[in-house]
């Protein structure tokens, strides 16, 4: 019998196969980036239920094969807001669940996901960079970056911030300079655990949540900001089930933060832009999996100079970006296939800019707009806000 499944045993009897999680129902559209790249039942959200089913009745063995299959899924749970089961939102859950047991069986996860397991041991980042490394964003920039010992906010930069997408950094250093707020940066921050928690790869995550939790407890900061979707998601949804959260402590998006600044005023946008068309791309982190819908848009409205045109699947329909959930190391061509097809759908707007508010979202719809030719220009909802100040 599995062991992570076993706490869904009576949840995954609610899935009827009706198909319904298949399709966004009013677009006509598929809803399933694995599904519709593969067509097969077993790639759907129904046809992973009954995989789980299967093993947990003893039916099933685990094969490579099923590995394979279970780890073709980018967790963007567009099935969990299509499925019509009472239990429809636990089933990345379940999925997740299944990886775990792969994992703990040592059939998963895939070669490649291995790879960042060993690199957080080590390094505390997925990359395979220095830990020593993690604020060397902060060079040549010519703002002040705060390492103070206590600050009223935590700013949590996250791996791919750090080391990637080092310009989104910089961006939200330059406007949390600009509203003068009290914060910290930490050269002690480590992964916050989420590609580990989307593969199955459980072992370390125990001590990565005590590390970051105390290491926020000890600046006693009162707020944790992110401007990335997947540690926001990690910090919020995901740590409470692994440790006692910190009492009083609010945990933020940027575009959550930066909206209650703009609402008080406390964040005036100049005039810059004239007549720019922008469209936006929800995270699969921020939307489906946190709920944050508005904030975003709120944000980019408060632009002036700036149109925002939405493309025909947003919010909790949004068309995943093809990232997440281990995708982007263990299918690298599927997972810019899929925000190839996010790409067209920009272009059909007409916008001159596509941003999004996730720097892993940012490097696949990048990926994409090379592979595609596309015109569209890419960006952080932070780093066209950072433009203006
Ligand atoms: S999480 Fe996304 S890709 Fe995975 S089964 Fe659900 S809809 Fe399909
Ligand atoms: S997962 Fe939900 S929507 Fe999909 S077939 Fe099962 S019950 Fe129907």
């Amino acid at each position: 019998m599995s062991d992570a499944l076993t706490k869904y045993k009576e949840e995954l009897y609610c899935c009827t196969r009706c198909g319904t999680c298949k399709y966004i129902y009013h677009e006509y559209s598929d809803s399933c980036p694995a599904g519709k790249k593969f067509r097969f039942e077993t790639f759907y959200p129904s046809g992973r239920i009954h995989i789980a089913r299967g093993l947990l009745e003893g039916k099933l063995e685990w094969s490579e094969r099923i590995r394979d299959i279970l780890f073709a899924c980018p967790t963007c749970g567009n099935c969990t807001i299509q499925c019509q089961s009472r239990h429809h939102n636990l089933i990345v859950d379940i999925i997740e669940a299944l990886r775990a047991d792969a994992v703990s069986k040592g059939i998963g996860p895939l070669p490649n996901q291995k790879a960042f397991a060993e690199s957080i041991a080590n390094e505390h980042n997925p990359y395979k960079e220095l830990h020593a490394d993690r604020l060397k964003w902060m060079e040549r920039i010519e703002e002040e970056v705060p390492q103070k010992e206590k600050a009223e906010i935590f700013y949590f930069v996250g791996c791919t911030s750090s080391y990637r997408q080092k310009d989104l950094a910089q961006a939200t250093i330059k406007i949390l300079n600009k509203l003068g707020v009290d914060y910290t940066v930490s050269k002690d921050e480590w992964c916050c655990g989420s590609p580990l928690m989307r593969t199955g790869q459980l072992e370390l995550v125990n001590d990565l949540v005590k590390h970051n939790l105390e290491l926020i407890e000890k600046v006693g900061a009162k707020k944790v900001i992110t401007s990335c979707a997947g540690c926001y998601r990690t910090l919020k949804t995901d740590f409470p089930k692994y440790a006692e959260m910190l009492e009083g402590v609010e945990i933020l998006h940027i575009t959550e933060f930066l909206q209650q600044m703009i609402k008080t005023g406390k964040l005036r946008l100049p005039k810059k832009f004239n007549a720019l068309k922008v469209t936006y791309h929800d995270p699969c982190h921020l939307g489906r999996h946190s709920d944050v819908y508005d904030a975003p848009r709120t944000v980019i409205q408060a632009i002036p100079g700036v149109t925002l045109i939405e493309m025909p699947r947003i919010r909790e329909n949004a068309w995943c970006c093809g990232a997440g959930g281990g995708v982007k190391s263990g299918f690298r061509d599927w997972a810019v296939e899929i925000s190839s097809e996010r790409i067209r759908e920009a272009e059909e707007t007409e916008c001159e800019i596509l941003l999004s508010a996730c720097p892993f979202c940012k490097t696949n719809l990048q990926d994409a707009i090379q592979a595609t030719n596309s015109n569209l220009k890419m960006k952080d909802i932070v780093n066209l806000l950072s433009e203006l100040l």
